[in-house]
């Protein structure tokens, strides 16, 4: 508890909010399966608290990015089937075998590397495909599966559990490449054997009933982003940031702020220094446009956000409230994820996954009898 006291800036997360996420979509879904995507450290949230919450939740299905995130999370859900997005890189099969990985292969040199070695070495895991729809970043091509098909040795070797594809706009429930997509879906598909089938990540659960075959792939949804932007969010808010107040100082014009006297004061009034700054993942592109929040009152982000340091007007909340040591509140319920993200000119993924390392962490989980520090 002495961290917490001389903490500058706390990162609260709420697994439990995780893990109810998590439960609303897998009922939504029913009898779809719900998997989860933990990739890059559960968007930065931790992995290690994340994961094992989901599986004793009833998640069975984990989705990493890379092999080392797999062969970290094995340790974590020793019982869960494991997907590995990037698939093998060459010289990697064996890592994917030992840990029980399945590989996402992408094409059809990742098939036959994988068929090569499923044969070679009894133990290979099954596999999944990745099929592109309209992506263009991975996975199969047509004229790809038009080859695949008339391999089925090649096929059969490589024992796929699951068929999958990504959607490029599911954000944007207008967007008519969404159809375009699920039609393609559906019609490469038909080309191979029947298996499980998984198109949608968290907005494309959204879309609806079509959209979500066998199996789903949420990872934003699971940290608290609205999965369908310009509705209210279904999801519960995960994470909450604060910063300490270091100094309150009193200002008048012609006075500036910070770097660049980039903020001009127009009157008396109270500017507040508090000890986070881009360093610790609070944009740089926050700076004159942002907001923090003292008990709920809405204040303005007031010049440059700097490296360890950002500045706010804090002239209309009370004097009582506002002192060195007082928590300001920088994403939180009133303010979140998202909100931050619009401020600073960029997505929720972003904002989550450049938390900083320097914020003291507490993980909120009834499962471990409480908060942990
Ligand atoms: C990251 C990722 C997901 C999860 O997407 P969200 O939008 O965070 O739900 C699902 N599938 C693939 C292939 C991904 O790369």
């Amino acid at each position: 508890m002495t961290d917490l006291t001389r903490a500058v800036s706390l990162l609260t997360i709420d697994v439990d909010a995780v893990v109810a996420n998590w439960r609303r979509l897998s009922s939504l879904i029913a009898p779809c399966e719900a998997a989860a995507v933990v990739k890059a450290d559960c968007y930065g949230l931790g992995v290690d608290h994340i994961a094992p919450a989901l599986a004793l939740a009833g998640c069975r299905s984990f989705f990493v990015a890379t092999v080392d995130e797999g062969i970290q999370l094995r340790h974590l859900v020793p019982q869960a089937m494991i997907y590995v997005l990037s698939g093998p890189v060459s010289g990697s099969e064996g890592d994917f075998a030992a840990h029980r990985l399945v590989p996402v292969l992408n094409s059809l040199a990742q098939i036959t590397g994988w068929a090569a070695f499923a044969k070679f070495g009894s133990a290979a895991p099954a596999s999944a495909f990745h099929i592109d729809t309209g992506m263009n970043r991975l996975g199969l091509e047509e004229h790809e599966l038009e080859r695949l098909v008339g391999k089925p040795d090649v096929l059969t070797a490589v024992r796929p559990i699951l068929a999958m594809s990504h959607l490029a706009c599911s954000d944007d429930d207008g967007s008519p490449m969404n159809e375009a997509q699920l039609a393609t879906f559906r019609r490469l598909t038909a080309m191979l054997p029947a298996m499980p089938l998984s198109l949608a990540a968290s907005g494309g659960i959204f879309l609806g009933r079509a959209y979500r075959f066998d199996m789903t792939r949420p990872g934003a949804a699971l940290y608290g982003l609205n999965p369908a932007p310009g509705k209210p969010n279904p999801m519960s808010q995960v994470v909450r940031l604060q910063g300490k107040i270091l100094q309150v100082r009193d200002v008048d014009s012609p006075q500036s702020v910070g770097y660049g006297a980039s903020h001009r004061v127009a009157r008396k009034g109270k500017i507040a220094t508090v000890a986070v700054g881009y360093a610790d993942g609070w944009f740089r592109s926050l700076g004159n446009r942002g907001f923090g929040f003292i008990e709920g009152i809405k204040v303005p982000l007031v010049g440059r956000v700097s490296m360890d340091l950002t500045t706010f007007d804090v002239t209309d909340v009370p004097t009582h409230l506002v002192h060195p040591g007082t928590m300001m509140d920088l994403i939180g319920s009133n303010h979140g994820v998202d909100d931050v993200a619009a401020e600073a000119g960029t997505i929720g993924y972003e904002v989550l996954t450049a938390l900083g390392r320097r914020h003291h962490r507490r993980w909120l989980s009834s499962a471990k009898g409480g908060p942990s520090a």
